[in-house]
């Protein structure tokens, strides 16, 4: 079974990758782990989730404020959250050839459970069980990585310190030192850098999740617009996470995109909010075409939830790599907002219109990875059925989030009156949909089975019929592959 959702995997990667959708990151250099670059399908495709998401909760809703939040944020912001100490991944090291793991994900993969388990009790199941790391080699004791990306605001201390370390060991290089003494510089370099990394104010981290630049806006849209509560702030963009293995195609990378909801709620009324959250999310769920019975909610018990979160529902999907996380729901109280007013000396209090009431808001958080959601509806399209006793691959996107909508066709690209009427039809497709294919490539039969695999619900082809006869034309439906012919101004 695991086998055949394997292979499932890889001829969705494949796909991805023949097909334009979604290339591996810098593939001309060897690569970059952890990256992925979409292209001329792939950016459609993810547009097309990316603009329902905000139609859905952004546009069609009167409760709900859109924001776009810089991306480097004051590392003051980070430390107040919570993310420069509590950020950490446990990772183990393969002791002779220094690759490093996730310790869970190692666990994991031998079919052992770390849901609960402490950093120690990981080590120890290790132990217990005497695992080896992929290349059959003894695993290092685990210890935390913190999983922001840093990086430095303008011109850094630390910049002095790489040179200084430089000129050093050069210098100690040639001064007829042993390698004890040569080593020497390096590591006072090392502890002047994290020293420098606590104090200096130029070095920040690429944003690990967007929620941080909603919560920093809360006030500045509050004092603009005084929505009544509950109301919420919704955000997409970049994060970034140093993740120790990133693995599974785009499902764990290091740069990814999230659209976020803060969603602002009285203190008492935190649970009526949450339910009404659970049911959008399946309403979401639905819109990407996503089967119900390949949705799981898994509760996550109090040791395993994020350090700000009271309640959290993990959304699971049965993706070919297994049953794994989607998104998440989080009650995260009025954590982010208090450590606001705490650490900016700023009021983060809400007062309810007409009233003496004021508090601090408490907030549920819908929490959507967009790669997430994209993998998702690939696997749910992907299908191999057989058109007249041929194997065929087919995307089933939903028709709203399928790349293209029609490709137009003269039956034979050597007809100049077939070619012509084609565009015309073509230019008229392109005004009303945008997204159409002018495909003349090769013959009929190859052109829709190139169509299906990048999952065009609709060809339209021109032939002589429509030019001398009738002014009709074929149209073959990618799901059930049945042709009509319609008029022009019906299509
Ligand atoms: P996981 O346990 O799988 O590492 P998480 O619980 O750390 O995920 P959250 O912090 O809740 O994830 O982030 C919210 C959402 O962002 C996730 O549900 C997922 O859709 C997405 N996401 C998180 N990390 C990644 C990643 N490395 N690559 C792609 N998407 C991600």
């Amino acid at each position: 079974m695991a086998e055949k959702k394997n292979e499932q995997m890889e001829a969705i990667v494949s796909l991805a990758k023949r097909r334009g959708f979604i290339y591996p990151g810098s593939d001309v250099y060897g690569g970059l782990s952890g990256t992925w670059d979409y292209g001329p399908l792939g950016v459609t495709l993810k547009k097309n989730i990316m603009n329902l998401w905000w139609k859905m909760f952004v546009e069609d809703r009167d409760d709900m404020y859109g924001v776009d939040a810089a991306i480097l944020m004051n590392q003051k912001v980070w430390q107040a959250s919570g993310h420069v100490d509590t950020f950490v991944d446990p990772l183990c090291e393969d002791t002779v050839n220094h690759r490093r793991y996730r310790t869970d994900h190692i666990l994991k993969d031998k079919g052992i459970d770390t849901d609960g388990l402490s950093m120690q009790q990981m080590d120890q199941a290790i132990m217990d069980n005497g695992i080896k790391s992929p290349d059959g080699n003894p695993l290092s004791e685990s210890r935390t990585f913190n999983m922001m990306f840093t990086t430095q605001v303008g011109p850094s201390a630390n910049q002095a310190i790489n040179t200084l370390e430089h000129d050093l060991h050069v210098l100690s290089m040639g001064s007829g030192l042993d390698e004890h003494e040569i080593q020497k510089p390096s590591k006072y370099a090392q502890v002047i850098r994290d020293y420098i990394n606590k104090i200096d104010t130029n070095v920040t981290y690429l944003r690990p999740e967007t929620a941080q630049g909603i919560f920093t806006n809360y006030k500045n849209v509050v004092d603009n617009f005084y929505p009544d509560l509950p109301f919420g702030l919704a955000q997409q963009g970049k994060a970034f996470r140093n993740e120790i293995s990133p693995r599974d195609f785009v499902f764990r990378s290091r740069e990814f995109e999230q659209m976020e909801i803060e969603f602002f709620v009285h203190p008492d009324k935190w649970q009526e909010s949450f339910e009404h959250w659970i049911e959008q999310c399946r309403a979401w769920f639905d819109a990407l075409g996503l089967p119900a019975d390949k949705i799981h909610d898994l509760e996550v018990p109090e040791e395993d939830r994020a350090h700000y979160s009271k309640r959290t529902i993990d959304f699971e999907f049965d993706f070919p790599i297994g049953k794994e996380e989607l998104m998440g729901l989080a009650y995260r109280t009025n954590f982010d907002l208090m450590n606001i007013q705490d650490n900016a000396k700023k009021s983060m209090e809400y007062q309810i219109k007409g009233t003496n009431e004021k508090f601090v808001p408490h907030v549920i958080e819908p929490s959507f990875g967009v790669e997430r959601a994209l993998m998702a509806v690939l696997a749910s399209a992907y299908t191999e059925d057989e058109v007249n006793g041929e194997k065929r691959i087919v995307m089933k996107f939903p028709e709203h989030l399928a790349p293209v909508k029609y490709a137009v066709s003269p039956l034979l690209k050597n007809k100049p009156e077939l070619v012509e009427k084609a565009r015309e039809v073509y230019q008229i497709l392109k005004k009303k949909y945008g997204a159409v294919m002018w495909d003349d490539n090769g013959n009929i039969g190859k052109r829709y089975r190139r169509q299906d695999e990048i999952g065009t619900p609709n060809c339209v082809v021109i032939d002589f019929e429509t030019i001398e006869g009738d002014g009709m034309v074929t149209i073959r439906d990618r799901d059930t592959t049945e042709q009509k012919r319609i008029a022009i101004e019906q299509l």
